[in-house]
C-alpha cells in the first residue's frame, strides 16, 4: 500500500462519521491532490477496506467497512447524518423466514427536516 493510500485510509477510520473526498482532501492537499485522493479511495474500496453510499446528485461518503450506519437526510438543506445505531436484526430474521432469502447486509436511508432546519421553519 503506498504511503498515500495510507494516509486516506487513516483519515476514513479515525473519522466517527462517513467522510467525504472533499473532507479527507482539506486535511491531506499538502499531501496530494484530488485526484489522488479520489484514486486512493477507489482503490481502497476495490480492495475492500472501505465502503461508500451516495445519496441522489450528492457527494460520495466513504467509511470503514467494518461499520455499519443508516443514514438522515435533509430535504431542506441536504444536510446528512449518520446513525450507528441499528434496530433491524428482526426483519432480518423475518426476511429471511418469509422469503428464504439470507439477508448479508442493507442501505437504510430516512429523507426528512434536520433539527436545525426544523427550528427555522417554526
Ligand atoms: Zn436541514
Ligand atoms: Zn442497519
Amino acid at each position: 500500500m503506498t504511503r498515500i493510500r495510507k494516509k486516506v485510509l487513516e483519515k476514513v477510520t479515525s473519522s466517527e462519521n462517513p467522510i467525504t473526498a472533499d473532507e479527507i482532501y482539506r486535511s491531506l492537499y499538502k499531501h496530494a491532490n484530488l485526484a489522488t485522493i479520489y484514486r486512493a479511495l477507489n482503490w481502497l474500496e476495490d480492495a475492500g477496506y472501505i465502503t461508500s453510499i451516495a445519496f441522489g446528485s450528492g457527494p460520495r461518503y466513504f467509511f470503514p467497512k467494518a461499520r455499519h450506519y443508516h443514514f438522515l437526510i435533509c430535504e431542506v438543506c441536504g444536510k446528512i447524518q449518520a446513525v450507528k445505531e441499528c434496530h433491524l436484526a428482526s426483519s432480518k430474521a423475518d426476511l429471511e423466514e418469509h422469503y428464504g432469502f439470507i439477508v448479508l447486509d442493507h442501505v437504510l436511508y430516512f429523507k426528512g427536516i434536520c433539527k436545525d432546519c426544523k427550528k427555522v421553519r417554526r
